[in-house]
């Protein structure tokens, strides 16, 4: 369920046949809309927040799916959604390393992201490590908080959430060979704006549409 830069700790669950019950598509429309919900557990930079939310969205439209970014702290209380994915964003979100209190901990090797599973589950339930992302980042952009290293920021983690919706919605515990959905993604790939949701992931998340149609032309 991760998606790291290193070699690929995943698969701690044991594989088991893939079923595709975990979301309801809408049968009014083609497009599935999803809210993903967001909790920071610590400051955040706006600009990346901004750049994630628009990267996230372009991301999830091959696959017919609408994606409307919310943040936990700023939803009333009970609030309910029809499809949702929720994201605990751990670390400091943001380029800015001023955010970041000295001697914070910064682990290289852990995952950019997970997904965690429940009786051969995928859970609509995941962790984005931004503290992963920044030092990957870091390496190729150094350590400025300007806004294109802002943005480049969320694009980053538009990437990987983009990653985890995918095992998410489409309950699939395998990678793809190629694209956003591979084991891992280097810094390299990290910033690639042209890394995509391959047609093997395609696949799979258009059999949450009724009759398993593509949403694309
Ligand atoms: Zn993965």
């Amino acid at each position: 369920m991760h998606v790291t830069t290193g070699f690929c700790p995943c698969l701690l669950i044991s594989l088991s046949a893939l079923t595709f019950a975990a979301s309801k598509p809408n049968p009014l429309t083609s497009s599935l809309s999803v809210t993903v919900l967001v909790d920071f557990e610590k400051p955040h930079s706006e600009v990346s927040l901004k750049a994630m939310r628009e990267s996230l969205a372009a991301l999830m439209a091959p696959a017919g799916i609408a994606t409307d970014v919310a943040i936990k702290s700023d939803l009333p209380p009970g609030a309910q959604f029809a499809e949702l994915v929720v994201f605990k964003m751990k670390g400091y979100c943001t380029m800015d390393a001023q955010a970041v209190p000295i001697g914070a901990i910064l682990d290289e090797r852990g995952p950019l992201a997970l997904a965690y599973a429940s009786d051969g589950e995928v859970l609509h339930f995941g962790e984005v490590e931004c503290d992963h992302i920044r030092h990957s980042l870091g390496r190729l952009l150094g350590a400025a908080a300007s806004v294109k290293n802002q943005t480049a920021m969320g694009h980053a983690m538009a990437k990987v959430m983009a990653h985890e919706i995918y095992h998410m919605l489409g309950n699939a515990k395998e990678h793809t060979h190629k694209g956003l959905t591979k084991t891992s993604l280097s810094a390299d790939e990290l910033l690639d704006g042209s890394l995509k949701l391959p047609d093997d992931a395609l696949a799979v998340l258009d059999k949450l549409r009724p009759n398993g149609e593509s949403p694309r032309p």
